[in-house]
């Protein structure tokens, strides 16, 4: 990224006045990871260079991006938990961006795979991919771009997944809750906001294990591991009590233990008791084949051969293939669960009352840790605590994270889709990473019917509420207007970072100006407000 032309020592200061405009661009709330795309314009015909904000979600990512993610989720959660009136779904053709972001995330992967072949670092690419990703959810798309669409193996998993003992009501279409009227004809609509915790694995004082000897770390470990899937059984269950289409907000976050749990706000109300009694209830088999003894481990591992799979190294006889092993599963009928995951007793439910400063603490509650990665509630100055961590992250490090994690060779089991080069203990699965500790999944759970809108929609509102705030209508934008296309690496007409941060943060900082300019204008409006919205 460097020009060549400077002289030398320009092109060493260069680092430190990256450095600095990193750190003006943090106070400004300007995207420090911009991602430079060509832009034509087809009213004038000209190409540019536009700097789009990385949209990354965690503060050691990008604070800025960070920030204004939260600020869009808290609004999100905000609007869904105490709609009156049922959100109109209708499916939608893909649109414009959604074709344009399904081809940029070819041209990333693309040019991630390019940086592996070189064996450069891919951590930015990563990034990238996953931000592009999580856009193209909210752009309203489901499942992912590559398309895994392999046939989802139920047989088993059906037979055996035990219905809970609960009341089943009859389902009403409605995504609402019931509202009561007050005596002085007044309208409730009161919600619940749930917090559901995992079990206890051992005694813990500040986040640390009393007897890290004794605590169950595999157990923490498959628990965190296959925690999301409770969650799916939970609102099943909830749906099936509750008789409606239960709508929820959602957010996982770490326990100083670091175990995951979670926050939800409930659209709707049940008793507590009844809550209470559904988490009890709820429990999630998860039907792999065994993986408690180690058949291969050290220099004893199993050898690839073409055409053949993974052998046995002594015997030469082939392992079970992952649906070998799932089919002798199904014919063993004394077979157990690998795990049985359910949450722990501390269950808490709490009535909220729509406008309400209690509904309000519970947002800045489900979205305080949103732009902290799981690990981050580590006192990293807390060798006790740092030890803990180090202790979880390695009896996750031989745990099957998924069908396909190589982890399974230690256990006999080809992984679904072997491939040669696959050593277990080395999967790259997230899961197994130091700021997932186990959980790979996503940190917002939002229903489909929740606000009724996508994050792009809810991003669009803001900026149309500053607008009309200021008495400025929105001028209607030509969807047409622009093509985009991203550019190839090393681009020479991409100039340096430390140039385009401080080029932004002017912008930020004209367009601040301006925004005072128009507040002064506007006669007697109260305007306060409105610089922290859009900050
Ligand atoms: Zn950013
Ligand atoms: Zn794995």
């Amino acid at each position: 990224m460097t020009d060549r032309s400077l002289p030398r020592a320009i092109r060493q200061a260069m680092p430190q006045a990256r450095e600095v405009a990193v750190e003006v661009a943090k106070q400004y709330g300007v995207c420090i990871r911009p991602v430079p795309l060509k832009r034509l314009d087809v009213h004038t015909g000209r190409w540019e260079v536009v700097d789009v904000p990385c949209g990354a979600t965690l503060d050691a990512k990008c604070p800025s991006c960070a920030k204004r993610n939260r600020q869009l989720r808290m609004a999100q959660c905000r609007e869904g938990w105490h709609l009156d009136h049922e959100p109109a779904i209708t499916p939608d053709e893909p649109t414009d961006e959604q074709r344009w972001l399904v081809k940029f995330r070819a041209d990333l992967q693309a040019r991630r795979d390019q940086a592996v072949s070189l064996g450069e670092d891919t951590a930015d690419w990563d990034a990238a991919i996953e931000g592009v990703d999580a856009e193209i959810h909210e752009a309203g798309m489901r499942g992912n771009v590559l398309g895994h669409t392999v046939p989802k193996r139920t047989r088993s998993t059906r037979r055996r997944q035990d219905a809970p003992n609960l009341p089943k009501r009859r389902m009403a279409p409605t995504t609402l809750g019931r509202t009561f009227t007050s005596s002085d004809g007044k309208v409730y609509r009161p919600s619940l906001f749930v917090t559901l915790t995992l079990p206890s694995y051992g005694k813990v004082h500040d986040g640390v294990p009393v007897d890290p000897e004794s605590y169950d770390y595999r157990r923490a470990a498959r628990d965190a591991l296959h925690f999301s899937k409770l969650v799916d059984r939970f609102v099943q269950n909830l749906r099936r009590v509750a008789g409606y289409d239960v709508q929820y907000f959602a957010t996982v976050e770490p326990q100083k233990r670091l175990a995951p749990h979670l926050h939800m706000a409930i659209r709707g109300t049940l008793p507590r008791a009844e809550v209470k009694q559904i988490a009890a209830a709820t429990y999630h088999q998860v039907w792999w084949p065994p993986a408690d003894t180690v058949r291969f481990d050290g220099d004893h591992l199993p050898v690839w051969q073409d055409g053949a799979g993974y052998l046995d190294p002594a015997t030469g006889e082939v392992l079970p293939t992952w649906h070998e092993a799932l089919d002798q599963l199904d014919t063993d009928h004394d077979a157990q669960p690998l795990h049985v995951i359910r949450f722990g007793d501390q269950i808490d439910v709490k009535g909220v009352l729509a406008g309400t400063s209690d509904a309000d603490q519970c947002i800045r509650y489900l979205s305080k840790y949103l732009t902290k990665s799981l690990a981050d509630s580590l006192d990293t100055d807390n060798p006790a605590q740092r030890q803990h961590a180090a202790r979880m992250v390695e009896a996750l490090r031989f745990e099957p994270c998924s069908p396909r994690c190589p982890n399974w060779l230690r256990y006999g089991v080809q992984p679904k889709d072997a491939k040669p080069g696959m050593l277990p203990g080395h999967c790259r699965s997230k899961a197994h990473k130091p700021d997932h500790l186990g959980y790979a999944g996503r940190r917002v759970l939002v229903s489909r019917k929740w606000s009724n809108k996508t994050l792009a929609e809810h991003r669009q509102d803001r900026r149309t509420w500053v607008l009309e705030a200021l008495g400025q209508p929105g001028e209607p934008a030509d969807p047409h207007r622009y093509i985009w296309k991203p550019l190839p690496a090393g681009d020479a007409n991409v100039p340096p970072l430390a140039m385009r941060l401080l080029r932004s943060v002017a912008e930020r900082q004209r367009w601040r100006a301006h925004m005072a300019q128009l507040r002064a204008e506007a006669d007697g409006q109260d305007l306060s407000a409105t610089e922290g919205r859009v900050a």
